[in-house]
Formats: structure tokens, sequence, C-alpha cells
């Protein structure tokens, strides 16, 4: 973002969501595994100030890896003017190391942040995965996305299309929609659509974290464009 923020606003991108788990060099380098926090930190600057709006920082908070970090960071964003969002820890991650107990539950963030900052009651949430909160103060809001603790799949209207081509009706699915292939056929748009409409309705009620029939998906966060 930091060569590619102000291209992309010309293009027509009006906002950003970025993705940064901690503010701390070594952490990030452990996660990432990129000696690159700097970079990130000055593609956010950058975003801002191509004029993005609003641009969301996302970031997973682990228990006993970067949950001390609740506090800082929130501060970090309130004196950047960007909108922190805070996501449960889910099983997509890559190597297949999730547990339950290194889940921080979005009430338990919630407390920490009313503790520290103080916060509004939550704005109307619609069909958005984060419930968001509005400082007290009045600089600012953060969101919390509990998607372990507090799952809110039956108001989920999400679908997205990874970088190569396949339609996922759901984060955990483990059946994709090939667009890719419809789109090089050349069949036409009334093709592409069925694609969208077959995946649509065929979209799960949701995930299966908390059912002991669970499957992690195949493909990790990374992989799926998270
Ligand atoms: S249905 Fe899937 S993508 Fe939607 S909120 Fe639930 S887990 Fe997330």
């Amino acid at each position: 973002m930091d060569r590619l923020a102000e291209p992309l606003r010309q293009a027509g991108l009006k906002r950003a969501n970025i993705s940064l788990d901690s503010l701390r060099r070594d952490r990030f380098k452990e996660i990432t595994r990129r000696d690159a926090l700097d970079r990130v930190l000055a593609g956010i600057d950058a975003t801002l100030a191509a004029g993005l709006h609003p641009v969301k920082i996302n970031a997973v908070v682990v228990r006993g890896f970067n949950d001390d970090e609740l506090e800082p960071m929130a501060a970090w964003a309130r004196d950047l003017g960007v909108e922190l969002r805070f996501i449960e820890f889910m099983p997509l991650d890559a190597p297949g190391d999730w547990t339950r107990d290194q889940v921080v539950p979005g009430g338990e963030i919630l407390a920490r942040l009313d503790a520290a900052f103080g916060l509004e009651a939550p704005d109307p949430r619609g069909s958005a995965p984060a419930e968001r909160y509005r400082y007290r103060d009045g600089r600012g809001a953060v969101g919390v996305i509990a998607s372990v603790t507090r799952a809110f799949c039956a108001q989920c209207d999400r679908i997205r299309v990874t970088a190569d081509g396949q339609v996922r009706t759901c984060l955990f699915a483990t059946t994709e929609y090939d667009l890719r292939s419809v789109l090089r056929s050349g069949t036409g748009d009334d093709a592409v659509a069925q694609v969208y409409l077959d995946a649509v309705a065929r979209k799960q009620w949701g995930h299966r974290i908390n059912e002991t029939d669970f499957v992690q998906p195949a493909r990790g966060m990374s992989q799926i464009g998270g």
C-alpha cells in the first residue's frame, strides 16, 4: 500500500481493510515471517494520505501471544484515526494449530476496552460481521468480530472470490465454485451469473466450530483472501 494506495484510489478504490496483528516488530516478524512492520505502517499512512475512507485495521487476538496489545493497539488506532477491529482467533490458521483456549472472547475484549477507554452502547449491526462501539470521548470507534463465541452466521450475507477465481460462500466452506474457468471460457455474463446463483443457493447456514463434526477447510485464511 505504500506504493499502491494512490494508484488504487485513482482506479476507483474507496476504502481499505488492512491486517495487522501486532505493533511489536518481533511479533510481526514471527506472524508474517517478514521483518516488514515498518512497511505496513508506511502503507497505512499512505492509505490515509490517499484519502481512502474508512481505513479499517483487522487484528486477530490470540491468548498468550498478542493479547497484551489490546489497549496499546486501540490507543494507537485512536491517535491515527483508523478503525481497529479485534477478531476472535478462528480455526483458519495455515498450520492447523488453533485450540479453543487461544480464543480471547469478544466479551473479554470489550470489557478491557471499556475499562481502558469507555465505550458507548453498540451501533446497530445489520449484516456486518463486526459489532461496532464508539468511544465515549468521541475519538473514534472500535469493532469486535466474535466469530467463535457469538457467531453471527444467521445474519451473514457475505461471499468472496479468491485470487485464483473460486467463489466461496463462507470462510469455512469446504466447497468452492470455479468462476475462473467460466470467465476464461468466454461463455458470457449469464454463465458467470449462474455460478453465483448456484453458489448462493447452497450457502451453508454457518460454521460448525462449536460442533463435534467441525472440519477445518483445506485452505487457510491467507489463501482465501483474508
Ligand atoms: S456464514 Fe461463514 S462467512 Fe458468514 S459469518 Fe458464518 S462463518 Fe463467517
